[in-house]
C-alpha cells in the first residue's frame, strides 16, 4: 500500500524531512504532497524532489494525505487546524512538529478523535542525520506507529519518549544544532588565530565534532571515559579541558538547555 505524505507548509523542516523521504525511497514523489502560500518555495521543491505542490490550498493537501504534517510555525497551528479539520480523513495520521504544541490542546482543536502524534525533530534532517523524539495519542494503532517511525528514520534516528520529556528534547536537540555550530566556530576561529585557512578550520572543527559524537554513540562509552582517553598526563588536550572548565563551559551549556527548555515550557 502507498502512503501519501501530506505538508500543510513547506518551509525548512518540511524541506528537510521530505528531503530523507523521497530520497530514502520510503515514498515516491508522486506520493508526497505540499502546499504554502509561496510559489516560490513549492516550485523549488517540485524542481529538487518532483513532488507534488498545492498552491495556497492546505484543505486538498489534507485531504489527499495519509499523513498530514503540520509544518507552519506554531502560532499558525490553531488557524491551520480550523482551516483543515473537516478534510482531514478519520483514518489519517496527523504530524505535529512545532514546539510547544501538546497533544491535549490540538484533540481540542480538532473536536473530534484524530489520530495524533507529536515529533521534535531537528534540522540536520536535511542531511539524514535528524535526531527526533516522538509521541502519540492514544488513537494510535501499532500500525500507525510503525508508519510514523519508519517515516522520522527515513532523515535520522528516533526513539518515542512520554510528553512531559518534549520539552527538555527541544532543548538537548530540537535547538542543540546552533549550539554546536557556536562551538565549532569558536574552534575554528582558533585554529585561525594560529595561522590555519578559514575553510579549512571549519573542516577539521567539524569532522572533530561528528567524530566525538560518533565516538560516543558507536562506542557506547560513557564521555568522560572518552575524555580521560584523550587526556595524556601533562599532555596538551588537558590543558584545553582545563582551560574549558575554568571558563564555566559545562555551566554555559546546562544554563542554555535550561533556558531553552524553559521558554518552550513557556509556549506550551
Ligand atoms: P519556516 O518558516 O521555514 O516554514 C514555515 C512555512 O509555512 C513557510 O514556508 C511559510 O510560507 C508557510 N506558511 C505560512 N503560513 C501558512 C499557511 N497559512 N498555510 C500553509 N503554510 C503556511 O519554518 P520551519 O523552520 O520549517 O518550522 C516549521 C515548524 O517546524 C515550526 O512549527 C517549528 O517549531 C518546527 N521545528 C523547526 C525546527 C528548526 O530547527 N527549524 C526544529 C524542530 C521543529
Amino acid at each position: 500500500m502507498s502512503i501519501t505524505y501530506g505538508f500543510i507548509g513547506s518551509g525548512n523542516m518540511a524541506k528537510a524531512m521530505i528531503g530523507g523521504i523521497v530520497t530514502s525511497g520510503l515514498a515516491k514523489p508522486d506520493c508526497v504532497v505540499a502546499s504554502n502560500p509561496s510559489a516560490q518555495k513549492l516550485d523549488l521543491l517540485k524542481e529538487e524532489f518532483g513532488i507534488e505542490t498545492i498552491l495556497k490550498d492546505n484543505k486538498t493537501a489534507a485531504k489527499l494525505s495519509d499523513v498530514v504534517i503540520l509544518s507552519v510555525k506554531p502560532y499558525l497551528y490553531e488557524r491551520v487546524i480550523a482551516e483543515i479539520k473537516d478534510m482531514v480523513r478519520p483514518d489519517a495520521i496527523v504530524v505535529m512538529i512545532a514546539a510547544g504544541q501538546t497533544i491535549a490542546a490540538n484533540e481540542a482543536r480538532f473536536g473530534r478523535p484524530v489520530k495524533l502524534v507529536r515529533v521534535m525533530p531537528n534540522t540536520p534532517a536535511l542531511v539524514g542525520e535528524a535526531m527526533s523524539a516522538v509521541c502519540f495519542n492514544t488513537n494510535i494503532t501499532a500500525d500507525d506507529k510503525k508508519i510514523v517511525m519508519d517515516m522520522l528514520n527515513s532523515f535520522g534516528r528516533a526513539e518515542e519518549v512520554p510528553e512531559t520529556l518534549m520539552d527538555a528534547v527541544t532543548g538537548v536537540s530540537g535547538s542543540s544544532p546552533a549550539y554546536v555550530y557556536l562551538f565549532i566556530e569558536a574552534m575554528a576561529d582558533a585554529a585561525v588565530l594560529h595561522g590555519m585557512p578559514r575553510a579549512q578550520a571549519y573542516t577539521f572543527a567539524a569532522q572533530s565534532v561528528l567524530g566525538a559524537a560518533k565516538m560516543v554513540l558507536e562506542t557506547g562509552m560513557h564521555p568522560g571515559a572518552l575524555k580521560d582517553n584523550v587526556c595524556s598526563p601533562g599532555g596538551t588536550t588537558i590543558e584545553a579541558v582545563a582551560a574549558l572548565e575554568s571558563n564555566g563551559l559545562r555551566a554555559a551549556v546546562i544554563d542554555a538547555v535550561d533556558t531553552c527548555v524553559r521558554k518552550s515550557k513557556e509556549m506550551s
